[in-house]
């Protein structure tokens, strides 16, 4: 009897049960509401800023200081003071909504002291960005948003260098993986990837979620494989080898580098455009300023999250196919693809199963777990042994 693909699919997402599809559905597509609702949201925190006048009250209190450190300031505190307002809307969508749906054990005390040292990092981080965006933006004038862009790429790429040095350990703790079968089988896979073997650890990805995950980060040197101890408790020796392959493939298919591409040009893209519409959004919002003035920064980051949510069919689309290539290395490098399967439904309550083909090319940053697993039956059909 030859091996029929669609049943066996529907075998897998089947198993889930109508429960937990019609769970999956309504927490997927509540998350779609959500980013419409965050924006609506920035909207009238942006003019409410404009209309309180608190960033001309400081950039008033540095006037005789440098461009630089009123730009930075400005920037910083804007980025700051917005997320501290809409502090129960973040509260709502990121933790109570992830309790709800049992995505998440993690402490509210935990979450907001974890927030806030992220917060006060983006807050850093962001206005030095925005400083050097408001530099180029004076000097270059009506080229800053090619400049900018580059600016967005470097900042990325720094960010990537950093990131699992002096970042991410303030969130999690990583140790390295302990000896036995799973480190065996993932100090193969690191080899094929050429990541060092004392570059694989284990960290306590609990803390924050019940989701089965691991990830590789860095770049060159500081490239390291990290798996969340949730795999480890609940997943197969098969499944960690099978996931793991999946995030070695983003790795050795240097996705990092088309992240940071799509970023870069994307970013141009959004500046330019942020370029032409700024006075118009700047009147509507009734704030009298420049583009180049720091204290338009809430029509300047309002202009850019519209048109980074009109651009998700973009960004979700790359994503998707980057997904597709990891998915097919794992396979050529571990052949477990019912592994593969059986990890993926695990995934499937953070994304409906079986979405509708627009809800997919428009959110989905991975393709569904069923065309995952269809594609995964489709390399068993073809690989038998
Ligand atoms: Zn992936």
């Amino acid at each position: 009897m030859t091996f029929d693909v669609q049943l066996a699919t529907d075998n897998y997402i089947n198993a889930l049960g109508a429960e937990v599809l019609t769970k999956a559905a309504a927490y997927t597509s509540g998350s779609h509401w959500t980013l419409l609702w965050g924006f609506l949201i920035s909207a009238a925190v942006t003019w409410l800023f404009v209309k309180i006048q608190v960033l001309e009250k400081i950039e008033d209190k540095l006037r005789n200081r440098s461009l630089w450190l009123r730009s930075v300031t400005v920037s910083g505190a804007y980025l700051l003071l917005s997320s501290v307002l809409v502090l129960p809307w973040t509260l709502y969508s990121d933790w109570w909504r992830e309790v709800a749906y049992g995505k998440t054990s993690q402490p509210l005390t935990d979450f907001v002291t974890q927030g806030s040292i992220s917060l006060v990092i983006s807050s850093v981080l962001g206005g030095l960005f925005f400083s050097g965006v408001y530099f180029l933006m004076r000097r270059l004038g009506k080229n800053w948003w090619a400049w900018s862009g580059g600016l967005t790429a470097v900042s990325i790429t720094a960010l990537m260098l950093v990131g699992p040095i002096w970042i991410e350990p303030l969130f999690n703790n990583y140790t390295p993986l302990p000896q036995g079968q799973v480190r065996e089988a993932l100090e193969v896979l690191a080899k094929q990837a050429n990541i060092q073997p004392d570059r694989i650890f284990v960290y306590d990805g609990s803390r924050q979620s019940n989701r089965f995950t691991a990830n590789v980060s860095g770049l060159g040197s500081s490239a390291r494989i990290a798996i969340s101890d949730v795999a480890l408790k609940s997943a197969s020796l098969d499944e960690v080898k099978a996931v793991t392959g999946h995030e070695i493939g983003h790795y050795v298919s240097g996705h990092i580098w088309n992240l940071i591409g799509t970023a870069m040009v994307l970013s141009m893209i959004f500046f330019y455009l942020t370029n032409a519409m700024f006075n118009k959004v700047a009147i509507c919002m009734g704030l009298s300023a420049n583009i180049e003035d720091p204290k338009g920064i809430p029509v300047l980051l309002l202009c850019i999250s519209f048109l980074s949510l009109l651009a998700q069919p973009i960004t979700n689309y790359v994503t998707r196919v980057g997904e597709i290539e990891a998915d097919q290395y794992s396979y050529k490098a571990v052949n477990l693809p019912d592994a593969m399967a059986s990890a993926l439904v695990k995934t499937a309550e953070y994304r409906d199963p079986r979405p509708h083909p627009w809800q997919e090319l428009v959110f989905y940053t991975h393709p569904s777990v069923e065309k995952r697993v269809k594609a995964a039956m489709e390399w068993k059909a073809s690989h038998p042994n």
